[in-house]
């Protein structure tokens, strides 16, 4: 009886260990979001504000142990979701964005080497198709992620704005003073008329680049319904394709943008086919370690 316990348990390490080898390649959950601190940014603007965290209190509290605290933010503020009514009339607000909206695709379209030469890059459209001819075409329900690599300078004001102002985004001539690069209102065009996502994110502050004082590309995908995601962070990190972004906002009540929490999940670790083999390969390897154990022993 002994000596079968023993063959169980080594049927169960050695399956383990196989386990490890095949199977966890693919189930990964990358963080796209920032912590919010007091080095939280946003966007240079007297309409957007930092984040500020008050301890109420940490400590014992009678018999307990007790931490509370409160917080005051801008709904524009750090990694957050802009609700297409920020920037269009009329359009949802925080709360009406449907639920279904919130999971979809995760779609990686990497301009890096272009705004490594030029800040204020643009992604065009024949970006767009030079990335559909490598990689089929953008799934219906996608949430697109655009990356810079502009996350290298987070939370480095005027690394990431290309300007130290934090009240303002023009100076006396209404020109803006900032540099970093977006997504061209060309490029929100054609994703409106050819593709169907609910959401565009980039680890910038904003999807229009820095030049922009006009916004054309927000009003775009906010009049068509599309959300936004910025300050996105490690896009570095999330694959070109292959994984389900979750992006949960703040449920706040006519909001016009909240705080959100962005996962992107590769292979989606709950029910992708990969998972569902692994949790086979688990059972069987260790039913048919144990009996080539009997037999050999
Ligand atoms: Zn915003």
């Amino acid at each position: 009886m002994f000596r079968l316990h023993l063959l169980l348990l080594a049927s169960l390490i050695a399956t383990d260990i196989l386990h490890r080898v095949v199977c966890d390649q693919g189930d990964e959950i990358i963080d796209l979001t920032y912590s919010f601190d007091e080095n939280t940014l946003y966007f240079p603007s007297d309409m957007h504000a930092p984040f500020v965290q008050e301890i109420f209190h940490r400590g014992p509290y009678g018999p307990l142990w007790l931490e509370s605290n409160m917080f005051t933010t801008g709904e524009h503020t750090g990694t957050h979701m802009d609700a297409p009514a920020h920037l269009s009339e009329g359009r949802l607000r925080m709360d009406e964005v449907p639920v279904g909206h919130l999971i979809g695709p995760g779609v990686k379209i990497d301009m890096s080497s272009k705004a490594s030469t030029n800040p204020d890059a643009l992604l065009d459209v024949k970006d767009l198709i030079a990335w559909e001819e490598e990689n089929g075409p953008i799934p219906n329900g996608a949430i697109l992620m655009v990356f810079t690599d502009w996350g290298k300078f987070y939370p480095n004001r005027t690394a990431y704005f290309g300007s130290d102002r934090n009240d303002t985004f023009t100076d006396s001539n209404g020109n803006s003073l900032l540099h970093f690069p977006g997504v061209s209102p060309d490029a929100a065009d054609w994703l409106i008329e050819n593709r169907n996502i609910v959401g565009l994110g980039i680890d910038t502050a904003s999807f229009d680049y820095g030049q922009s004082i006009t916004f054309p590309s927000h009003e775009k995908l906010f009049k068509a319904n599309i959300f936004g995601l910025e300050n996105v962070a490690n896009l570095d990190k999330m694959p070109t394709t292959g994984s389900t972004v979750y992006a949960l906002p703040m449920k706040i009540k006519e909001g016009s943008g909240a705080p959100v929490r962005i996962l992107a999940v590769v292979g989606d670790a709950s029910n992708s086919a990969h998972t569902i083999a692994c949790k086979h390969f688990i059972v069987f390897g260790t039913i048919f370690l144990f009996i080539a154990f009997i037999i050999n022993c």
